[in-house]
């Protein structure tokens, strides 16, 4: 640290993003014992909860869903949650590396995945980024792919329209309306590939099925999630 950085940390302590703890000087953006309740969520089916060291789940609803398998990195808590939300809003490279570091951490323990081709995230509509700035899925699929060494490709799936406001579908529209939402860059040859759709939360899993739709319609073989936490 610089004078002017000592000067600065002296008048205003970096605190802890979770519970405003204050920071020492090898803590980044969240304190040691914040830090300590990141639980990893093992290799388990996100969608049912059993453990799945092999394989497809074949038990719960993911029969439901069209992507191979999903998984997420973190029991969902309040310091991931804390993370997710500075993430999203404030632009914070540092949150990005941290996560592509977990990730990669976990991959490489719980080996959850087959081959992978290619790392993409789930797109943003442009809308939404102009206002926000930046793709968080895309800042962590890039750090996951430095890391893992596995080609990223950031602009592979797009969205098309704004999904409109899905409450006055019934449940065969709605499932028609979002598979509609996503187009795929024909310039990619993605035929036979292993892929690996990156985002921050898992929720219903609407979107990764839509996009799972799309890039199966496209030949892809294996179709993979990977998320930072599972919202409750
Ligand atoms: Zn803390």
């Amino acid at each position: 640290m610089n004078i002017l950085q000592t000067f600065i940390r002296l008048f205003f302590p970096k605190t802890c993003l979770n519970c405003d703890e204050r920071l020492l000087e090898n803590e980044q953006f969240i304190c040691s014992n914040c830090n300590n309740s990141l639980k990893f969520l093992e290799n388990i089916c996100i969608i049912c909860g059993a453990p799945k060291t092999t394989g497809e789940c074949n038990v719960c609803r993911i029969n439901e869903f069209q992507f191979d398998k999903a998984r997420s990195v973190f029991m969902f808590n309040k310091v991931v949650q804390n993370m997710i939300h500075e993430f999203k809003y404030n632009e914070m490279t540092q949150i990005a590396k941290f996560m592509g570091m977990k990730a990669q951490e976990y991959i490489e323990r719980f080996q959850p995945f087959d081959h992978i081709d290619y790392i993409v995230p789930v797109p943003l509509h442009k809308v939404k980024k102009r206002s926000r700035g930046f793709n968080q899925a895309e800042y962590l699929a890039r750090e996951i792919s430095k890391n893992l060494n596995w080609k990223h490709l950031p602009k592979l799936i797009k969205r098309k329209k704004f999904t409109e406001t899905q409450t006055k579908l019934n449940k065969d529209q709605r499932k028609k309306n979002v598979s509609l939402a996503f187009a795929i860059n024909i310039k990619y040859d993605i035929k036979g590939k292993n892929i690996l759709l990156v985002d921050d939360v898992f929720t219903t899993g609407a979107t990764a099925n839509s996009i799972t739709i799309a890039l199966k319609e496209k030949q892809v073989n294996k179709v993979y999630v990977l998320t930072i936490a599972r919202a409750l």
